[in-house]
């Protein structure tokens, strides 16, 4: 058996699908150069059939993306496989992944309708037929076509057998062992990939993947397993992303395979020491900040803070320390820019990050960087990255904060007056609240008239130190439709209220 496992991202698909907005087919192209960067062996672009901003992503990024393979998603329906054809035309490697629900938990809950058949040994052999149907379609279009069984970490295992017998033969390529509910323990999922192995005839003409969700905080664990038990291609998304409590982490397991090769004897094509740069960049895109404490790219991941461990660290970094934080990419976050940065000095910087800017863009951003640069001496990427936010998210400015006054101390009663331009008309109102980012909401809604629910908040200070610039992302909610503001400032109350207002415009926006 090869030694090589295959790195599948999916990102753009799984991780964006959680992350309760919807990225631009600009950040995804963005995202999908990086994730070439990083040698990921397939990117999986989107769910075509989803709408057409999606579709157009798919496309744009199977148009310019060379060296991976380009994936997109569909449900076993002829519709969605024509998209998903349509969609990756220009693609240089362009693979079909379809699929159908394979454990009886799926069968019976998905296909109740009585055309599926009336019992469960009908409706098995109707949904295998289904499959079958889907990578014969899914081959007129691409001879790479990835099947997956959904929910197969709960399915009978004989059915699931019979089932993967039957699309290899259909010329599946690739078999897609997705454990959906993040269900399996380690364990269990090994066997259940041996078992493949074992009990499907014609396995060797498709390579076998694995597909874990994190619902028990299992999945890297639960990849392995596979990976141990002879799966050859792994899924997962930067960062962990993903439904629910999230999919496999590409850089947790790449780095354990790579860390522990002694025990897994495998490798992967994975450039690992692009996985930092990664990571800022798609939890950027998706506004999902990364935890401090977060394996291999967390802010701390390489920190010593007790006195033992920092002496002995010093003494020797290998009593401590199992990789390097140079091998993830660390060490190049530390480049600082100046006021005497030069333009040049800057676009090459934020290439180096991922991003690619017209001539005007360079040149606004530029603008913004010298302001920032003349405030904070210092000017580190993740401020270039705030920066960068503002000026490649234009959004339609329907309510523009004018002025913000917030009152507040340990013995008064958090008081806010704004000021919003709406239109042509500008307003003005104050509230009260439990706390000063509080009361500036209150007066927010008052003014505009807007029934906003707040689902998340989050705030995080992008650089140290007390200088450091605070950026506040908040989730929005109104009328069913949901979607993510930012804002940036080194004044975290001046953030919160440009976040809050940066998501009612966006609101707007979407009509
Ligand atoms: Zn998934």
């Amino acid at each position: 058996m090869s030694d090589l496992v295959a790195v599948f991202d999916t990102t753009l698909r799984d991780g964006e699908q959680a992350a309760g907005t919807r990225l631009g087919s600009r950040d995804k192209l963005t995202v999908a150069r990086q994730l070439a960067r990083l040698n990921v062996d397939v990117i999986e672009a989107g769910y075509p059939a989803s709408s057409p901003d999606d579709f157009e992503a798919v496309r744009q990024i199977s148009r310019e993306i060379q060296g991976p393979i380009v994936c997109a998603l569909s449900r076993a329906v002829p519709s969605d496989i024509e998209a998903c054809g349509a969609a990756l035309d220009k693609a240089a490697r362009p693979r079909i992944h379809t699929g159908i629900g394979a454990s009886d938990i799926h069968i019976m809950g998905k296909f109740r309708d009585e055309r599926y058949g009336r019992t469960l040994e009908e409706k098995r052999a109707r949904i295998l037929q289904l499959g079958v149907d889907a990578v014969k379609l899914a081959k007129r279009y691409t001879n790479d076509v990835q099947f997956y069984a959904e929910d197969a970490g709960r399915a009978d295992t004989a059915y699931l057998f019979v089932m993967l017998e039957a699309v290899i033969d259909a010329g599946a390529t690739v078999v897609n062992i997705p454990d959906t509910t993040g269900y399996a323990v380690p364990e269990q999922f090994g066997n259940l990939i041996r078992g493949i192995r074992e009990n499907v005839p014609n396995i060797a003409k498709a390579v076998i993947s694995v597909h874990c969700h994190d619902d028990l905080g299992l999945a890297v664990a639960n990849a392995l397993a596979g990976i141990r038990n002879g799966a050859r291609q792994v899924e997962g998304t930067i960062n962990g992303v993903g439904e629910r409590a999230g999919n496999a982490a590409i850089e947790e397991v790449v780095m354990a395979l790579r860390t522990r090769a002694d025990y897994f004897g495998v490798r992967t094509n994975i450039d690992a020491r692009e996985f930092h740069r990664t990571s800022r960049l798609v939890a950027d895109s998706l506004g999902m900040a990364v935890p401090a404490n977060k394996a291999v790219i967390g802010a701390n991941a390489f920190s010593h803070s007790s006195g033992i461990h920092v002496d002995g660290f010093l003494k020797d970094r290998e009593t401590y320390e199992i990789m390097r934080p140079e091998d993830v990419g660390f060490d190049e976050s530390r480049v600082v820019l100046t006021a005497r940065t030069g333009r040049h000095g800057l676009s090459d910087r934020l290439a180096k990050l991922g991003y690619e800017l017209s001539k005007e863009e360079l040149d606004q951003t530029y603008q913004r960087f010298l302001a920032v640069a003349d405030k904070k001496q210092e000017v580190f990427d993740e401020d270039l990255i705030a920066i960068l936010h503002d000026e490649l998210h234009p959004v339609a400015e329907t309510y523009q904060l004018e002025y913000m006054h917030v009152y507040s101390g340990t013995s008064a009663i958090p008081t806010a007056t704004v000021r919003l331009r709406i239109g042509e008309e500008t307003r003005e109102g104050a509230a009260i609240g439990d706390g000063p980012v509080d009361a500036v909401y209150k007066s927010i809604t008052a003014v505009t008239n807007t029934k906003v629910k707040l689902l998340r908040y989050d705030i995080r200070a992008v650089t140290s130190g007390t200088e450091a610039i605070g950026e506040v992302t908040v989730q929005l909610e109104m009328a069913g439709k949901r979607t993510v503001g930012r804002g940036a400032s080194t004044d975290v109350i001046e953030a919160s209220a440009k976040a809050y207002v940066d998501g009612l415009n966006k609101l707007a926006g979407a009509g």
